[in-house]
């Protein structure tokens, strides 16, 4: 019996090395050590816990440290990765987003829950709720100036290309109207301090505005992240009708290169330094009092190694003023902006964000972006 067993624990183990199940059938990690026994699928310890929430359709257990029975193995070997995903991943979106290990939880579990449980992606009907090219619903949204969460209503029209909101619930004119070309969406749990919530960023006067959102339902949650994406695809698809779908659907939304406390000085360099949030969304570096604030205080553009901009540790020679002690100098064109972070991994974080930026050549359309010079305050 138990050299049957043992027998079993091989072979499982075995299976891990079939096309397809080296990563985990959810989030591509690699060496998934988790399985789910009754769905057939090879899964990593993240996504494992997140079968845990659907127990009545997928039972897992470790591959390496449980026992396994024949029919169990038997299974495995049946279905695995490659066969499970052609069944519940058949038609996928192309603007649906699907995560990877480095997303948060709640696009992970909502994945899961689509496919699985849902089985969005075997019936066109049930993708209703994000490819109707219409939503309307209440999101709780973050007030401006208070911080205090209220119920409002939002609307996205594909056809009108914009979503906006109402702050009274029978008005007529929405709060807000933005506009689908320069939206973006990016979910933001640690920030907000809400596993649901969402950032939802758009130009105004060419200055980036955020808003911050989230429903307690998690599905609702993603289905309008979804939704939104779906409209930014078929914008984009009729403004760019030469693109191809996997030039368009980076654009769709992105998560920012870096977020994070730096402390910073003014442009001559003599004001004392002070702490403030930084994000790095492509080109733009913004900064704002508080990370959860609705305009950046200020936006410096960080544009390419060809147009002279480089980045350097530490700050120059008798530079006054600053709290912490890892210092980061940014040179541009027309001047040198200072930084100092508070641990020495910050610092390195934050270098090799404006690294991977300076080291990529400027697209046409990046001139564009540039925010005009003076809105940069620094
Ligand atoms: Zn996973």
């Amino acid at each position: 019996m138990a050299s049957d067993q043992e027998d079993n624990g091989q072979r499982v183990k075995r299976l891990l090395g079939k096309p397809g199940n080296g990563n985990c059938a959810d989030c591509g990690a690699a060496d998934p050590e988790w399985a789910s026994y009754t769905l057939g699928v090879f899964v990593c310890l993240s996504c494992s816990g997140l079968h845990r929430n659907i127990a009545r359709i997928s039972k897992v257990k470790s591959v390496l440290l449980d026992p396994w029975s024949a029919s169990e193995v038997e299974l495995m070997d049946s279905v695995g990765n490659n066969a499970a995903k052609a069944k519940y991943e058949k038609i996928v979106p192309a603007f649906y987003y699907c995560p990877t290990h480095k997303d948060c939880m709640l696009l992970k579990e909502q994945w899961i829950r689509a496919k699985y449980e849902r089985k969005e992606f075997q019936c066109v009907e049930r993708q209703e709720p994000y490819s109707a090219g219409y939503r309307e619903g209440f999101l709780w949204k973050r007030g401006r100036d208070n911080g205090q969460y209220l119920s409002r209503k939002f609307i996205l029209s594909e056809r009108e290309g914009v979503l906006k909101y109402f702050k009274k619930h029978d008005a007529r004119e929405p709060k807000a109207t933005m506009k689908i070309n320069t939206l973006n969406a990016t979910f933001q749990p640690t920030k907000m301090g809400t596993a649901q919530g969402l950032q939802i960023t758009y130009l105004k006067d060419n200055s980036t505005r955020n808003i911050f959102v989230y429903h307690e339902d998690g599905k609702e949650m993603v289905d309008w992240f979804n939704g939104i994406r779906a409209a930014r695809f078929h914008y984009l698809q009729v403004a760019f009708p030469g693109a191809s779908i996997s030039d368009l659907l980076p654009k769709l939304t992105r998560n920012y290169i870096m977020e994070g406390y730096m402390e910073k000085t003014g442009p001559k360099h003599t004001e004392g330094f002070k702490k403030r949030w930084f994000t790095m969304d492509e080109r733009r570096l913004m900064y704002f009092k508080d990370p959860l604030d609705a305009y950046a205080r200020g936006e410096v553009f960080i544009g390419s190694r060809e147009n002279s901009y480089s980045v350097h540790p530490g700050l120059p020679q008798n530079t006054q003023g600053y709290h912490w002690q890892f210092g980061i100098t940014i040179v541009t064109p027309d001047r040198k902006f200072l930084f100092a972070c508070e641990t020495d991994e910050d610092q390195k974080d934050w270098i090799s964000a404006f690294q991977t930026v300076i080291n990529r050549p400027m697209q046409p359309r990046e001139y564009a972006g540039k925010p005009n010079t003076r809105k940069v305050i620094m």
